[in-house]
């Protein structure tokens, strides 16, 4: 099979149009090397790319992605672990001093939870891996909620419960409590995309930037 050729396009209008502007700084991050200053644990969902939504410039944010946003609890065992090995090269060597849980609507990780859905395949790794979001979902009660209500509910407890395991690597935990690191949740709305950030003392998602995006769709678009 070929490469594609949606990619081939993609780059030659990388190459048109951000190449050129961006040169100097792609020369000057490959000699001093990258300082992002966030990090952004996102969705693998290809409508949320954190780089898109935040208008981000080549070395600007430290980004690892995986089926719904979720940090595993700190596990210093045999295994390996992807996400824990992002946050210790995060923190450790590039002293990033916010780390963003991005979580979204219509998380079909979280939809897979909830539905009990099949397993793909004999793997089942989506069903493990959506274990990992069952203290959230404890924490979340169904009460008569309406299935799409629910499904938000426990997509906003799931980065929560993110924000909780990030406490659970003790480095990390330290520089939290020093101050030295931020810590914060937030959730992009695919179908509006709108954006919420989380205020942990109510755990309250509220939205931000509202007036910027309603200037958005103000002016006449064409
Ligand atoms: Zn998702």
């Amino acid at each position: 099979m070929d490469f594609p050729q949606r990619l081939i396009d993609g780059y030659s209008a990388f190459l048109a149009a951000r190449l050129p502007v961006e040169q100097s700084r792609y020369r000057e991050l490959a000699e001093t090397g990258q300082h992002p200053e966030i990090m952004v644990i996102g969705c693998c969902d290809s409508r949320v790319s954190p780089e898109v939504i935040f208008d981000a410039r080549p070395g600007e944010l430290f980004v690892v992605r995986n089926v719904a946003n979720i940090v595993p609890p700190y596990a210093p065992d045999e295994g390996a672990h992807g996400v824990s090995a992002a946050l210790e090269f995060g923190v450790g060597a590039l002293r990033v001093k916010h780390i963003v849980v991005l979580g979204h609507a219509r998380c079909g990780g979280v939809k897979a939870f909830v539905e009990e859905a099949e397993p793909l395949s004999p793997g089942d790794f989506i069903g493990q891996w959506m274990r990992l979001m069952a203290p959230a979902a404890a924490k979340t009660p169904r009460g008569d909620l309406s299935p799409a209500d629910y499904l938000t509910r426990l997509e906003h407890a799931n980065i929560a419960n993110s924000l909780d395991n990030l406490m659970t690597f003790p480095l990390l935990a330290r520089l939290i409590e020093k101050g030295k690191i931020g810590v914060h949740g937030a959730y992009f709305g695919v179908a509006t995309g709108e954006l919420y950030v989380l205020d942990r003392s109510s755990g309250a998602f509220t939205r931000i930037a509202a007036e910027a995006y309603a200037k958005a769709f103000q002016a006449p678009r064409f």
